[in-house]
């Protein structure tokens, strides 16, 4: 099977055509031994919309020789800085181009509102590969003074190479782009593995990859399921990097393919259980409109969710009142309604695992004050749930639920504030709400997390770099940082003049 097909869009009273093949050399294709397909799901119907090819092993065995090709010939070092940046930002300005059709596909595969498909995933992504297409033709190394008279020594930026970069279902087009765009500004090429549960855009960006003229092999594209495309992509000897993001169980699962096969350089941006700090002085009625962004913004499902707060306990009832009003204003419904501010999880696995943190929540006796009520309709959907008077053994402070589920705490001092911010596995992402600028800077220093919002939350830009501590993941995206995860450094070193007496 390797078709087009015609989705409807019933809302819009229209289809969208996406081809469902393997994407490998410029092409779409049939498996080379599989005939297993994918069924994608509108998650608000909880209808299968299209089925495309599944991937196998042998088919990242196509793909990752396709991408070698490329590197070795038409990318890499054979291609200029300049005309891989000409090709990103015509890659960029196709998406914007399409920008529309793009937000609406991602909204029948994922459930999220076209308008922040569009207008932040998709206007993000289209910044992205701009801001990657200004650093590709300025990739330079370093001259070193080795001695004063006859030797120097210079470093070469190289691309890695061959990489192969698995991706999740939160952010389908917005992942596809930070981990595109980096590796295609230093040279290198790439085996894009979609989730499975998500394929439908990747898809639909390849055909944008052939009309912006990249060479075939420079970005192929393999949907298939993460125990059997993702985990060749990770052990297959000829892949020089795997830049992923996932749970951080599969984080571990891919760090161990990769050590076991060729020691491949591996990234990692995994899971979270994000803090956020609020003090008395605090404007609170700001710190609740983003701690609403922290646990309502993609209903949740988003690895920096802001899912515990704590709060200086002077000010906590008035706090649980302005931010219980807050959220109670976010409306979960269909992608396509465009009242919705958030569509349903994306999946009946995420529905699941999601009441079954809410269940546990209540048998554990923290107490509900928002939601915790079950929909009587179609659709993966579930209403912001806030629990109080929670304590750090439950489940629902512990781990990781990737919904819209908020636990809030207490505390006296702000030491106690920290160690309990600090009391995770995880350290992704953390928000601290004061007006006290030396307690801002004092705490932002000491709280474990790879980025730390101050007086906002889950904002992210282009140019600075994000990712994890502790078990929350190895490496950086975005930024200038996100160049060095792509790339190799070669160091020269050159005798110009100095005649070796040997023996010493
Ligand atoms: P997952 O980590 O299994 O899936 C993410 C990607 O990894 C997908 O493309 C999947 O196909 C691939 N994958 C799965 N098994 C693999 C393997 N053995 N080798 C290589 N690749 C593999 O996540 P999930 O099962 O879709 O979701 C489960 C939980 O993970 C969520 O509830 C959430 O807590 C977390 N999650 C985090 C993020 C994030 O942005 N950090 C994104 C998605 C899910």
């Amino acid at each position: 099977m390797a078709n087009t097909v015609q989705i409807p869009v019933p809302a819009l009273n229209k289809e969208i055509s996406v081809s469902t093949g393997l994407f490998i050399n410029n092409e779409f294709v049939p498996s080379v031994d599989s005939s297993e397909v994918i069924q994608c799901f509108n998650p608000a119907t909880e209808e299968i919309i299209a089925s495309v090819v599944a991937g196998s092993s042998k088919d990242i065995d196509v793909a990752v020789a396709a991408a070698r090709k490329a590197f070795k010939t038409s990318w890499g070092k054979n291609v200029t800085g300049w005309e891989r940046s000409r090709l990103i930002n015509k890659l960029a300005d196709l998406i914007e181009r399409d920008a529309q059709e793009l937000a609406e596909l991602e909204t029948l595969n994922n459930g999220k509102p076209v308008a922040i498909a569009r207008d932040f995933d998709i206007g993000d992504s289209i910044q992205c590969l701009r801001y990657y297409a200004g650093w590709a033709d300025k990739i330079t190394g370093q001259t070193i003074e080795v001695d004063n008279k006859s030797k120097m020594a210079f470093t070469r930026h190289e691309p890695i190479g061959v990489c192969g970069q698995i991706i999740p279902w939160n952010y389908p087009i917005n992942m596809w782009a930070w981990k595109v765009a980096p590796a295609l500004a230093v040279g290198c090429t790439i085996v894009m593995k979609p989730s499975e549960l998500t394929p439908l855009t990747a898809l639909k960006l390849s055909e944008l990859v052939v009309e912006a003229g990249f060479p075939p092999g420079v970005i192929n594209t393999v949907p298939s399921l993460g125990s059997i495309g993702g985990a060749a992509l990770s052990a297959h000897p000829d892949v020089d990097k795997i830049a992923f993001t996932g749970s951080t169980l599969t984080g571990r699962k891919i760090m161990e393919a990769a050590a076991k096969s060729n020691l491949k350089k591996v990234s990692l941006e995994l899971g979270g259980k994000s803090p956020q700090l609020i003090f008395e002085s605090a404007d609170l009625q700001q710190a609740a409109a983003w701690s609403a962004l922290g646990i309502c913004y993609n209903t949740g499902q988003d690895c920096t969710a802001g899912s515990r707060i704590y709060v200086q306990d002077t000010v906590y009832d008035k706090f649980i009142d302005v931010l219980v009003s807050t959220v109670k204003e976010t409306v979960i419904g269909n992608g396509f309604d465009q009242k919705t501010g958030g569509g349903p999880l994306v999946s009946k696995a995420q529905f699941d695992r999601v009441w079954g943190y809410i269940d546990a929540g209540k048998a554990e006796g923290a107490k509900v004050v928002l939601g915790g009520e079950r929909r009587n309709t179609k659709g993966f959907f579930v209403d912001p749930t806030i629990f109080t008077d929670v304590s750090s053994d439950m489940k629902i402070v512990k781990e990781e639920i990737f919904g819209p589920v908020l636990s809030i705490g207490r505390f006296k001092t702000e030491e106690e504030a920290v160690a309990l911010a600090n009391n995770t596995t995880y350290g992704l992402g953390a928000g601290l709400h004061s007006t006290d600028a030396s307690q801002c800077m004092r705490v932002s220093g000491l709280l474990e997390a790879g980025t730390v919002w101050v007086n906002s939350y889950n904002l992210l830009s282009n140019n600075v770099p994000f990712g994890g501590k502790k078990q929350s993941g190895i490496g950086r995206e975005l930024g200038s940082y996100a160049l060095e995860e792509y790339t190799s450094v070669k160091a020269v070193h050159w005798n110009i003049g100095e005649k070796l007496q040997w023996p010493l």
